[in-house]
């Protein structure tokens, strides 16, 4: 059954949902139904002008979009090149991961869906769900790990606040892998009304596709951008930090199939890709197939997944969406990884050069600036996925 040309065309991945030969979706039976209704309506669905409109609108004047190009005149000095960072932080709840669940629940509406849940790891994804639930009155339920609702009060904290319901998850590691199994048996016991907002471009096809189309504004803000600033619409270099990947997807996407410009993905590698204690899944992972899609993960040889370290919770995730799976063993983006204490070290830079304390995650982002040659004449976009409110207890265990 498997056909031979399995897409090249990494902006459409084939019907089924495959990038090169990753991807797909293997879902219980039970979820067939829903994980089809969304398959069959989700382009249809999103490419109606009335959606476009809603959609746009709310980028606008409710996340704060386009959210700015700014030139680091400090950092560019530092590493004798140009350096522009994309700023996401500045975005509503402070990261990209609003994009995404706009859009999402935008659909759910149009499919005619009353009820929302959502797995959630840091909380990112959990506050920005609830967000938008309480802004469309929708309910809101978000799965939570045990060990994670006690590691990262705020968000639960926020996420009571926009009046939705966390619910801890209490198997296993008690971290995001279990939440997100808590929410596929809720989406299975109520699969009519309830809506599954996945926060990454991972999970069954449709998700990764559909994810990327919906942070896939990050690019498309930044060729105008770019455009005015420097007269090209195309930089030298993109740099994002990959946990699941959609930062990544989003500020990749317009530029995919511009094979000059070069993709730079950062990986976390916790305290080092050989500590045992890592998240760098190209480096250690294998194929397998993880949370509905065959991708890169990181396993035992008999399949286990391992459990990834991480400093920051939104990179502590033992797998890679299928796009970066293929964007990696094509080649088409370079694969890099900076350590917790790089990621460290980036952010107070970050904060001492510029005045902005950056998400641990796009931290990494910004780590692999020391140790990436550039030429002067370089025009390099670090995509700036996050604010780092949320960090700030562990920016001062290192100060
Ligand atoms: C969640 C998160 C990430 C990681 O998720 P991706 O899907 O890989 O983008 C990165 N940065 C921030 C600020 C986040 O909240």
């Amino acid at each position: 059954m498997k056909k031979i040309n399995r897409t090249k065309d990494l902006l459409n991945p084939d019907k089924h949902g495959y990038y090169g030969d990753f991807g797909g979706a293997y879902v219980p039976e039970m979820l067939y139904p829903n994980v089809e209704e969304l398959k069959d309506n989700y382009l249809k669905l999103t490419s109606t002008k009335k959606f476009k409109k809603a959609f746009d609108a709310l980028l606008k004047d409710y996340a704060g979009r386009p959210t700015p190009l700014y030139f680091a005149k400090n950092l560019s000095e530092q590493y004798n090149t140009n350096i522009y960072l994309k700023r996401e932080d500045l975005c509503h709840t402070g990261a990209h991961k609003i994009n995404n669940t706009i859009g999402q629940v935008l659909l759910a509406e149009a499919l005619g869906k009353k009820r929302i849940i959502a797995e959630t790891g840091a909380g990112q994804h959990g506050v920005a769900t609830a967000t938008v639930c309480a802004l469309k009155g929708l309910e809101c339920i978000v799965y939570m790990g045990e060990k994670d609702i006690e590691r990262q009060a705020p968000n639960v904290a926020r996420m009571k606040m926009l009046g939705a319901t966390v619910i801890p998850a209490t198997s296993g590691s008690k971290t995001l892998k279990d939440a997100t199994n808590e929410a596929i048996r809720d989406w299975i016991n109520n699969p009519s009304d309830t809506y599954y907002i996945i926060g990454s471009v991972v999970g069954p096809h449709p998700y990764p596709d559909m994810v990327a189309r919906f942070q896939s504004v990050i690019s498309k803000e930044m060729k105008k951008q770019l455009k005015k600033v420097t007269g090209d619409e195309n930089p030298t270099h993109i740099v994002a930090c990959v946990g699941g990947g959609s930062n990544a997807a989003g500020a990749f996407y317009h530029f995919i199939n511009e094979k000059k410009v070069k993709l730079l993905a950062v990986e976390a590698a916790g305290c080092g890709i050989g500590s045992g204690r890592s998240a760098a899944t190209t480096q250690l992972g294998t194929t397998g197939i993880l949370h509905g899609s065959k991708s890169l993960l990181m396993q035992t040889t008999d399949g286990q997944v391992v459990e990834p370290h991480s400093i920051s919770a939104g990179l502590d995730y033992p797998g890679i969406g299928p796009l970066h799976a293929q964007l990696y063993t094509s080649r088409r983006a370079e694969f890099l990884s900076a350590t917790d204490e790089e990621a460290l070290q980036a952010a107070f830079n970050l904060a001492r050069k510029e005045g902005i304390i950056p998400a641990l995650e796009s931290a990494h982002a910004l780590a692999i600036l020391n140790k990436t040659e550039f030429k002067k004449d370089d025009i390099v976009v670090v995509c700036l996925s996050g604010r780092g409110d949320k960090d700030l207890a562990a920016y001062m265990d290192h100060l």
